[in-house]
């Protein structure tokens, strides 16, 4: 059974009323246009999926009107049969390159008229249903590129992740990133647990003062719902959403303008214990924000989620290392350097002392008699002793001077770029300090005397750390028998 709706445009009222009939009667739908005027007008109310249209209307020349009709988008692909009493050699000359479908002569026969339309019709649809299909393909290729297109973004992003970063730093530059990459004003990422009330904000792309801040969850209840079910959640429109009714109704008895039109809440979890949404927003004068972005930025995330979690562990295992590295190198009771640790140190001052032809000066610093406070105080007062000793010290010397405890009641202080005479003045500071001092006033109070060693590289008979230490070892010995609380060199 044919089909298709067919305009047929010609002045001439006979010639209508009969092709209207014999069309008709084939089981076409067809309307009639009796000049120019009304062939436009009923194009433009309904389209036509054929137009018989008559060579020479009363002020309208039917070429220039299938000219017209070719040269406009809307109906360039309908096709145009001409009707004229001209032969059809004279006609085909006139519309040559004009697409002109076919040609009818006038006076016609019905059933040639009705075989040409159906003909025409028929090559119509197949002409229609291929293009359709190369839209389709040209469709999916567009989508495919757009798809490569957003992959090529991820691993941007995921590159940009990756390295020695920490897990603030990821969030910031992924917040960013899907912000750019959406042309979204406002991006953060909210750290929170489902159920929580409370989420602290990691990293706000719009307001980086926003850090750390905390959100009350009740205000926001696609976050509430992200972190719940684990799914994204999109709010087109925060005026319409039913997520957001009674907001709104709180919005309106307070005459609160709300600057965001959408939101997305895209939950992630690192491991077991941290999780959270990255929060994506569009103001009410922007696009709204769409299922595409969705998946766009749930992609970035998910893979994204997956370096946090690398990088997590990256600075967790550095922070043991270096807990680990600091536990190695203090002294428990004091703080200070321990013995190894000032014998390496010491090894690389003196290498690059010998290197720059510099000095540097070793202190080696003895309490007196301080078995009789461990007698008189008890141990434990001793220790608080010791550890105020050690206090000072630290307390006493340049950025670039190293204290340590050399073993039981005994210091060594390293003076980089420090000769004998100057150094010896310090010792001698110091020696008065300490016996100047009420130490341990919580166990009552006591104070001490210390004996102090110098000794200075270069000097004839040191050649190494094992030398320093020795001469510093025995001006201290000196000091000692010197009757104490002295500075020997
Ligand atoms: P001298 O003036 O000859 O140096 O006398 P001294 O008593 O200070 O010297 P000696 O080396 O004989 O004794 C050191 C004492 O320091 C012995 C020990 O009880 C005490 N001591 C060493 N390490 C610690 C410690 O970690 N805590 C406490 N409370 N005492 C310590
Ligand atoms: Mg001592
Ligand atoms: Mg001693």
């Amino acid at each position: 059974m044919p089909s298709g709706r067919v305009l047929v445009a010609d002045d001439d009222p006979v010639v209508l009323a009969s092709m209207a009939t014999a069309l008709r009667d084939a089981g076409f739908e067809v309307a009639l246009a009796d000049g120019r005027e009304a062939l436009f007008r009923s194009l433009d109310t309904a389209p036509a999926d054929l137009l018989l249209l008559d060579m020479a209307m009363p002020g309208a020349d039917g070429v220039a009107v299938l000219k017209q009709l070719k040269g406009d988008r809307r109906w360039s692909d309908m096709p145009v049969m001409m009707v004229s009493s001209l032969s059809p050699d004279d006609l085909t000359e006139m519309t040559f390159g004009l697409g002109a479908a076919d040609f009818i002569r006038k006076p016609f026969r019905p059933r040639e008229l009705v075989a040409r339309v159906q003909a025409q019709l028929r090559l119509h649809r197949m002409l229609s249903s291929t293009r359709r299909a190369l839209a389709s393909v040209e469709e999916e290729l567009t989508r495919a590129r757009e798809e490569a297109e957003s992959r090529r973004k991820v691993v941007d992003i995921l590159h940009e992740v990756t390295g020695d970063l920490s897990s603030d730093e990821i969030y910031h530059i992924l917040a960013r990133r899907v912000a750019r990459a959406l042309s979204l004003s406002r991006c953060s990422v909210i750290l929170a647990n489902p159920g929580d009330t409370v989420g602290i904000v990691a990293t706000a792309f719009d307001n980086p003062a926003l850090r750390n801040f905390e959100i009350h969850l009740d205000r926001y209840p696609e976050i509430r719902s992200a972190l719940e079910h684990g799914h994204p959640v999109l709010v087109e429109d925060l005026q319409s959403n039913p997520l957001y009714a009674d907001i709104r109704r709180e919005w309106l008895s307070n005459g609160t303008q709300v600057p965001v039109r959408s939101v997305i809440a895209l939950p992630f979890s690192l491991g077991l214990k941290q999780a959270g949404v990255f929060f994506l927003r569009r103001l009410v004068d922007e696009p709204p924000l769409t299922n595409e972005d969705v998946e766009f930025a749930d992609a970035v995330v998910k893979a994204a989620v997956a370096a946090i979690h690398r990088a997590q562990l990256i600075e967790t295992t550095k922070a043991d290392n270096a807990r680990l590295e600091v536990l190695a190198h203090t002294d428990p009771l004091t703080q200070v350097l321990n013995r190894r640790a000032l014998t390496t140190r010491l090894a690389s001052e003196l290498e690059r002392a010998r290197r720059y032809e510099s000095v540097i000066t070793l202190l080696m610093v003895d309490l007196d008699h301080f078995k009789r406070v461990n007698d008189t105080m008890g141990h434990l007062a001793g220790d608080d002793l010791l550890r105020e000793i050690a206090h000072m010290l630290a307390e006493s010397i340049r950025s670039v001077d190293v204290v340590a405890r050399y073993g039981g009641e005994e210091f060594v202080v390293v003076l980089p770029e420090t000769p004998r005479a100057g150094a010896t003045r310090f010792a001698e500071r110091l020696r008065e300090k300490i016996e100047g001092t009420v130490f341990i006033p919580a166990h009552g109070g006591t104070s001490v005397t210390a004996s102090i060693g110098v000794a200075t590289f270069p000097a004839p008979d040191i050649h190494s750390v094992d030398d320093l230490f020795a001469r510093a070892d025995e001006a201290l010995y000196r000091a000692k028998a010197d009757g104490r609380n002295k500075v020997c060199t």
